[in-house]
Parts: C-alpha cells; structure tokens; sequence
C-alpha cells in the first residue's frame, strides 16, 4: 500500500500543508517517507463532529453488526501482516518476530471483543420486578443495563504500536462498547497507524458502518492531542504513555466545562519480592527469568520487572551475583525512540550518580554500535536508602532494574507499606513463605491491579479475568482494566429504566429475553 502521508476523516483525508514529521528507524536514525502533515484545530474538529454524528446510528446497531465489524477488521490486518512485519519492525526498532506475534494478539484482541458483545450478556442487564401492591409505596420496575457513551479520543502507545495503538484494545473496546472512536497517531510510527487506518476504514465501509465511525489524526506535540481531549463532542480518553503525558491529559480533561474520565496507563515499576524459601532453593533459576523479564523487547514494557527486593539469608548473595553475571553479558538492543533511548540514558546516569547506589552491572556499551541502543544496567542499594530516596521507585523505561537488598521481614514490610500504585507485583516464595509473610500480599493487594506468584510480570494475557490497572499513578483509575474484555466498561455507562413499557426498551431488557442472555433478574441470574 502507498503511503500518502495525510490524516483521515471519516472517508476523507487530511489537507496538505502544515507541519509535517517524518518516522525515525531508531535503528540507523534515518528518517523515513513519506512526510506526515499535522492535522488543523479544523480537522480535529470535523473529525469528532463525524464521530459524534456517527454515534447516533452506531449505538443502536446489534451486537451481531458490531461483531462483524471488529471481525472484519481483523481479517483485514491479517490480510496485511507481512507489510507491517516490516513497516512496523523499522518504524519501532522491534524484531519482525515480535511484530508478527503482536499482530496475532490485535486480531485475537479484536476476536474476543466480537465474541464478547455477539454473545451480549456483558451489558450487565439487570431487572428488579415491580410490585404495585407494596406498602407503603407501590414498587417501580426498574431494568439496568450497560450503554455506550460517544467518540472516544485514543491515543496509541509507542510500544505496542499494533496491541496498544490504532486498532488496539483501547479502540477495540470502544468499538465494541458501542462508541466511534478517533486516534491520535503515536508519532514514532505514522505509517503503521496509516496501514491499519486504512484497514479499519475498508472494513467500515464494508460493513455499512457511517461514516466518522472511525478518524485516525497525526500530530507531532501536544495540540492536536489537547484539542480532541478538550473536544466538548469527546466522552473519553483511552491513552497508554508516560506519566507527564498521561497526567496532562486528565488535568485538562478535568478541567474542562463537562469533565470526562481519561483511561491513562502510565508509568510502573513492577515490584518484585524475593521471599526467603524460594530464594534458597532456587536463586539462579529466579534470576534467569527476573533478567529475561527486564530485558525482553530492550525493557519497554510497562510491566517490566523493575525493582526487586531481597532478603538478606541463604541464597540473597547467589541470585545477586547471578543477575550481575546475566545482565553484564546483555547485548545492547535498539530502543523504541531516539527521544526514548536518550530518556533511558538521562534516568541511568542521573541513578548512577546517587551515592547511596552501586551500578552493579553493565551490559554491551550501546556507543560502540550504532542506533539508539540500550544498554543493560543493574543498580543495588539497601532497604534503608531506598526507604529515604523516593526516587528509586520510580520508572525507568529500558532494560534497566535495581536490587533492595533488606535485612528483615521488618525492612520488607515497611517497603511494601510505602509503595505507591503499580500495574503489578511478583512474589516468589513457598506456602511456608507465604504463611509467614501473611500480611504481604494483603498489602499489595492495595497497590496493584495484577499480583503473580512465582512467575515474572511481563506478558499479559488477554482474557476474561485479566486486570491490567493499578492505582494512581500507574493508571489513573484504578478500578479499570485496559487488557481484557472487561476493559469495555471504561466506555460505556450504566442507564437505568423505571416503569418503562416493554416495546419502549432496548431488546436486553425487554421481557421475555429476546436475546436469551444472562440477566440478573431479582437478584438471580437467570437466561429466562
Ligand atoms: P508519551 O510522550 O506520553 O506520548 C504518548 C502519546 O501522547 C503521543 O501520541 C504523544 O504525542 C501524546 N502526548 C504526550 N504528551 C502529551 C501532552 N502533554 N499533550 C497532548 N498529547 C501528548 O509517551 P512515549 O512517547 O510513548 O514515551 C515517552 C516515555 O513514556 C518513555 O520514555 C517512557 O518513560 C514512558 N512510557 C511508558 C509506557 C508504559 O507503559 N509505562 C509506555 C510507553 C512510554 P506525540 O506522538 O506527538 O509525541
């Protein structure tokens, strides 16, 4: 497909003229074609108007016609897969296999969605029967359900530029909700965004969809980002990125005449917790898989395993030499970004100069080859320091971790209290561990959306039960998921009936069940 550089709008495209970017292979920094034109403060707005006319038409169709529509749109990146195992692999710096793999995971993503709402139970129907004999006040009959709320403004993430971008969970879960959506195109790669975008806008109109249904918008910078966010059309956010642009973007959405909630997935350092059994008898073995988890896809996952905690006893000093050993043989591997690699370099070296922390390894020295290329670092410090120096706990995105070596239970403990929101926490530890470490996971419960046991947190399953959320600041509601089905919920709302006629109802809540699916009726689950 020849890439033509320009936005689209509804059915249309963005006008030429304006500041343009190009994408950057942060394999050899060379820039690469076509020129991608900024859309105008215009564009934006006639891309939300599309939207938010679309809706009136998109919110009424069945589960089936969505259905077909998200399963249209995952054939059709099937259908492109091998143009994206290049475009995609030069445009991140990611190896072709994992653009593959990651392609599998969007069109299984948008799969699930088409199952979930064909199937239609997830709308959460819920009737309680009226009784007009009650006394003292007669009983309404009141029938709940889930409903879409209008465009949603996307933001895809520059590390998962097929799973987490343009056709991605947050726009699958939108679609699927019953929402149009709008993209703001990651500018680190503009031509992955252009293919998929094409691919969404065939399948629209395959499938009779209206236009607006979908807007993919390019725009290096915060203006056209802030102008849909402030769009008084736009209902809600969906973003995964940094804790700045996350933070920016539920600051202004807060600030708005009529709020909306921003879905943001922003920074975490995945605490890891090495508990006295499972250290003793299996230290090299859990220092394998924490160095394979810090360094897979060059550390630029949000559920990198960034901090790991060890108590001082029988096995501390052989995982802390193992983990020295592994990272000091790391390759330096090739960044998303040159602006993220030199992020990585900034955060390291400003670590490096702490005088309460070690750098204990170091892998391939990224200067001696070319790219933006990380290079594999290890900290170590002790409870103590970490406990005074909030900045240790803080993200560094690359393939970069810190060892917290603690002298007691005590020091563990005190850790876990002090630690604020992440996506997840790992424990490694026996059911002796765990029974005498009883008050940890209750601790970690309240900071993290996932907790995993003798396992490492990278690779998130995309699923039923899967939560991918954490409390503030790694996401900014962390009552919400954006991996999974139940991420459908950050877009829509629930909207109750009261003494509404049976014809007048939308077809979930109308008697007899017409779409035979799972009802909460009375307080009893029920397909009757
Ligand atoms: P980012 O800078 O937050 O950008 C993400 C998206 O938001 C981009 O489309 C960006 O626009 C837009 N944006 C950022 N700040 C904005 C603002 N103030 N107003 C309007 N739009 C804004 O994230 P990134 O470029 O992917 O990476 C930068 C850093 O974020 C990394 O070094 C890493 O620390 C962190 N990060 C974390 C995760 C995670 O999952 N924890 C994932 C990715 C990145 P442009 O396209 O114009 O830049």
């Amino acid at each position: 497909m020849e890439l033509k550089g320009r936005s689209i709008i509804g059915w249309g495209s963005g006008e030429p003229g304006g500041r343009t970017f190009t994408a950057i292979n942060p394999a050899t920094a060379q820039s690469m074609p076509p020129s991608y034109v900024c859309a105008s403060l215009q564009e934006v707005d006639r891309a939300v108007r599309l939207a938010a006319e679309a809706f009136e038409n998109y919110r009424r169709l069945s589960g089936k016609d969505k259905a077909a529509f998200l399963r249209e749109i995952a054939t059709g990146i099937e259908g492109i897969a091998d143009a994206l195992a290049v475009r995609t692999s030069q445009e991140s710096g990611l190896p072709e296999a994992r653009i593959r793999t990651e392609t599998g995971r969007t069109v299984f993503q948008l799969r699930l969605f088409a199952q979930l709402i064909e199937e239609g139970s997830w709308v959460n129907a819920r009737l309680d029967r009226p009784d007009p004999a009650r006394k003292p006040v007669p009983k309404p009959d009141l029938r709940s359900m889930w409903r879409p709320l209008g465009p949603v403004a996307v933001f895809g993430s520059s590390n998962f530029p097929l799973a987490f971008s343009v056709a991605g969970g947050d726009t699958a879960s939108a679609f699927a909700a019953g929402n149009p959506v709008i993209v703001k195109a990651h500018s680190a790669h503009p031509g992955t965004s252009e293919v998929v975008g094409e691919v969404i806008r065939a399948a629209a109109r395959t499938r009779k969809m209206p236009e607006g249904i979908f807007s993919l918008i390019y725009g290096a910078g915060a203006e056209v980002g802030m102008a849909l966010v402030k769009h008084p059309l736009v209902k809600a956010v969906g973003f995964t990125g940094s804790e700045s642009g996350g933070r920016a973007l539920m600051d202004a959405a807060a600030a708005r005449p009529n709020p909306i909630p921003v879905y943001a997935e922003m920074g975490s350092t995945n605490p890891v917790f090495l508990l006295p059994g499972a250290l003793a008898s299996r230290a090299a073995q859990i220092a394998e898989g924490m160095h394979g988890s810090v360094t897979l896809g060059a550390g630029q996952f949000c559920t990198k395993p960034g901090m790991v905690f060890v108590p001082a006893g029988p096995g501390a000093e052989d995982f802390a030499q193992a983990l020295m050993r592994r990272m000091a043989d790391s390759p330096a591997q090739v960044m998303l970004t040159p602006q993220i690699h030199s992020a990585y370099n900034g955060l390291v070296a400003a670590r490096s100069k702490e005088s309460s922390v070690a750098v204990v390894a170091e892998g391939e020295d990224s200067s001696s080859v070319p790219g933006a290329r990380g290079k594999a670092t290890l900290f170590a410090v002790d409870a103590r320091e970490f406990a005074r120096n909030p900045g240790l706990a803080e993200e560094i995105f690359g393939p970069s971790a810190i060892v917290v070596s603690c002298a007691n239970r005590a020091e563990v403990i005190e850790i876990a209290r002090g630690l604020d929101g992440h996506l997840t926490a790992t424990i490694h530890g026996t059911e002796d561990d765990l029974r005498e470490y009883y008050d940890l996971v209750e601790i970690l419960e309240q900071k993290v959306g996932r907790l995993v046991f003798n396992g490492f947190p990278t690779g998130v399953e995309v699923g039923h039960a899967m939560i991918h959320g954490g409390p503030y600041p790694a996401t900014a509601d962390g009552r919400s998921t954006s991996v999974g089905t139940q991420a459908i919920y950050r877009f829509a709302r629930p909207v109750c009936y009261q003494n509404f006629p049976t014809s007048a109802l939308p077809d979930e809540l109308k008697d007899g069940n017409p779409l035979h699916i799972w009802r909460l009726v009375d307080g009893s689950l029920t397909k009757d």
